[in-house]
């Protein structure tokens, strides 16, 4: 049978683990379909690339699989059902939705801190509001009823003009009316502890916590059992099998219980944010599987500024141990946050430079997303200039979202960049 792939662009090459487990059922991919009139009539991942009315035409007897992010499948399930009358049963991951008005945060994030469940962490305006139950150690599946409750109810809300404004949401940017999942299930489940570092970030939303964590809070990380928590989630079927967890905040490396909590998630794809002033084996491992990736901050190109800004003297080893990860298959992600201490010249070439010498392919930049302030005319120039030099040296450039920050707006364009901004 014939298996047309709609969306060539990066999210298709996530998705070729399940493309391929459909190949061993009997469904032969044949080509890759795109709205990019720029794609079509090239080839991606060894496939033609052509529009889908030439692709309908070619092959009569065809299933599709579409491999777009999650941000635009469902508009492309519309579509392909609406306006190209293609019925469901031909298409082989598509997923009933609805049209209202969400965000990304609200319908599949969950993040767990060491003492709430909560799904929205964007800005500093909505923390001091932002919706949160209790993480019951004794009592797992409360808290995630509670937060089931809690989130469907906070939907329900936005819906009803009466009642937004009892929601931190009203007037948010990322309000979206589009196509949600009707099954509303976690996609993405972020952990953000306060676990023990060995930097001290200048930026670190953390950074008061993460060194003064007590032994009491140790104690208590190394009791709760994440497997449980997770197949508390499983059989409630409250998780989506593609979820992607994100072991973000604080420094995994370090952390008391890292043990149980890795082997709590090994059948999700991971997101590891590291430092990467350890290497570590297990984690390099986990990190290699297709779907998986690491992030790593780095925030300087010389010594000095990364000692300056990140307070240990360990630039030379970061670098060393991005080349060993990547050396291990690992997609690593090198994060550049720009701050006044490292907006220069000799910082910005010298981070494109070390970043080649690594091995990576695709760097991050992004503001201090906690200070809102407007960034300095200056600062934004040399984020222009990496973008540059970056293109120049073949990098791919992934430009983090900066909506939630006073300026916003005004740095997506003057970087002029309409699209390709990360969540
Ligand atoms: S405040 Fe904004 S980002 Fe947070 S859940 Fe509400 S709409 Fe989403
Ligand atoms: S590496 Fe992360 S947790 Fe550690 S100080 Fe820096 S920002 Fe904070």
């Amino acid at each position: 049978m014939n298996l047309i792939l709609y969306g060539a662009g990066k999210y298709a090459a996530y998705a070729m683990d399940e493309v391929n487990a459909y190949r061993k059922k009997g469904f032969e991919p044949v080509c890759f379909c795109d709205k990019d009139t720029q794609k079509q009539d090239t080839y991606y991942l060894g496939l033609p690339v052509l529009n889908l009315e030439q692709a309908l035409r070619k092959y009569d007897d065809y299933f599709i699989f579409v491999t777009t992010g999650n941000n635009v499948k469902f508009e492309v399930f519309h579509e392909l059902t609406g306006k190209f009358g293609i019925m469901k049963e031909r298409i082989l991951n598509f997923e009933e939705s609805r049209k209202y008005l969400s965000c990304d945060f609200l319908q599949s994030d969950m993040i767990i801190s060491d003492t709430e469940l909560f799904w929205c962490c964007v800005s500093s305006y909505v923390q001091a509001t932002r919706p949160k139950v209790e993480l019951f150690t004794e009592d797992v599946s409360k808290s995630i009823g509670n937060f089931q409750k809690l989130k469907e109810q906070t939907i329900r809300d936005i819906q009803d003009k009466t009642r937004q404004d009892k929601t931190p949401c009203v007037g948010c940017v990322k309000l979206m009316e589009k196509y949600w999942p009707i099954d509303n299930k976690i996609k993405s489940v972020a952990f953000g502890f306060e676990y023990p570092c060995q930097l001290s970030c200048c930026y670190c939303g953390h950074r008061n916590a993460v060194h003064k964590i007590d032994a009491e809070a140790i104690k208590k990380q190394r009791q709760f059992s994440w497997t449980k928590f997770f197949e508390t989630l499983e059989n409630n079927e409250l998780i989506s099998s593609d979820a992607i967890v994100a072991l973000a905040s604080g420094e995994i490396t370090c952390t008391p219980n890292k043990d149980a909590v890795l082997a709590s998630v090994t059948k999700y794809s991971l997101g590891i944010l590291t430092n990467a002033v350890l290497y570590d084996e297990q984690i390099a491992l986990l990190a290699a599987r297709i779907g998986s990736h690491m992030n790593v901050s780095v925030d300087s190109g010389i010594r000095e500024t990364y000692k300056l800004v990140k307070g240990l003297d360990a630039f030379d080893r970061v670098f060393e141990n991005i080349g060993k990860y990547i050396a291990k298959g690992v997609r690593v992600i090198v994060k550049y946050i720009f701050l006044p201490q490292n907006s220069d010249d000799e910082n910005v070439i010298g981070f494109i430079n070390n970043c080649i010498k690594a091995g990576v392919k695709e760097i991050e930049i992004s503001r201090d997303q906690l200070n809102p302030d407007a960034l300095p005319l200056s600062i934004v120039e040399q984020m222009r200039n990496m973008i540059e030099i970056a293109k120049i040296k073949r990098l791919e450039v992934i430009v983090s979202d900066p909506v939630e920050v006073t300026d916003g707006w005004r740095l997506k364009e003057l970087l002029d960049i309409e699209g390709g901004l990360s969540k």
